[in-house]
């Protein structure tokens, strides 16, 4: 059974995959549709962009189709840069400059105002306009001073997570799939397709 990743970016599709090894599925991801238009992610929250990607992939692909859209939201920024992380410096995915960007602003605020959640909204259609499902999935913690640490990607240097005073760049993979937002929204997820018609065993 085929199950789409309504995503470009590999890092997150692996991490995606690994989440949901134990189940019954041929994960490909929207690389292997180089046809599909560019989706915008114009929605005000993780969850209309989340439901508007699943739904554009669904149709376009005919397959059962998994979108999310996450995030880091800062109560310091106001919940910035909230929807607009992968391009909250400018040109989308740049890592390493919203990094910079981040810290800038953050330069002057103590420890103790640094509080910062991931948050991920995992979306699910099916290829016949099944009704769409939604998860959530949150992780709390604090931004560092510095980036520290290098598994992950986008602020995986700079999200500290309090309980192991630890970035999850410095943590790595088999913690953070633990604990993460995304893993948070998947383990939800991963029951919901795991009841689908489609994963039975004959
Ligand atoms: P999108 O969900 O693909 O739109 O990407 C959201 C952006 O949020 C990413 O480009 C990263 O900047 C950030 N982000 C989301 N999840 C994570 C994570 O697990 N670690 C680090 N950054 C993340």
């Amino acid at each position: 059974m085929e199950l789409v990743i309504a995503t470009r970016n590999e890092k997150k599709k692996e991490e995606i995959k690994n989440l949901l090894k134990d189940l019954d599925l041929v994960i490909v991801s929207l690389k292997d549709y180089p046809r599909l238009p560019e989706i915008k992610e114009e929605g005000k929250t993780f969850r209309d962009n989340a439901v508007k990607k699943a739904e554009l992939v669904a149709g376009f692909t005919n397959k059962w189709t998994l979108a999310d859209d996450s995030g880091l939201e800062v109560d310091v920024l106001d919940g910035r840069p909230g929807v607009y992380s992968a391009r909250f410096a400018g040109k989308e995915q740049d890592d390493q400059a919203n990094i910079r960007k981040l810290l800038r602003l953050m330069k002057d605020v103590p420890r103790e105002e640094r509080q910062a959640r991931f948050r991920c909204v995992v979306a699910i259609r099916g290829p016949g306009g099944e009704a769409i499902k939604a998860f959530n999935g949150v992780c709390e913690g604090l931004i560092s001073f510095k980036p520290r640490g290098n598994f992950g990607f986008g602020y995986d240097p700079v999200f500290i997570v309090p309980a192991y005073d630890k970035t999850f760049a410095e943590l790595g993979p088999t913690i953070k799939d633990r604990i993460s937002h995304r893993a948070r929204a998947l383990n939800q997820a991963r029951t919901f397709i795991s009841h689908l018609e489609f994963n039975r065993q004959p």
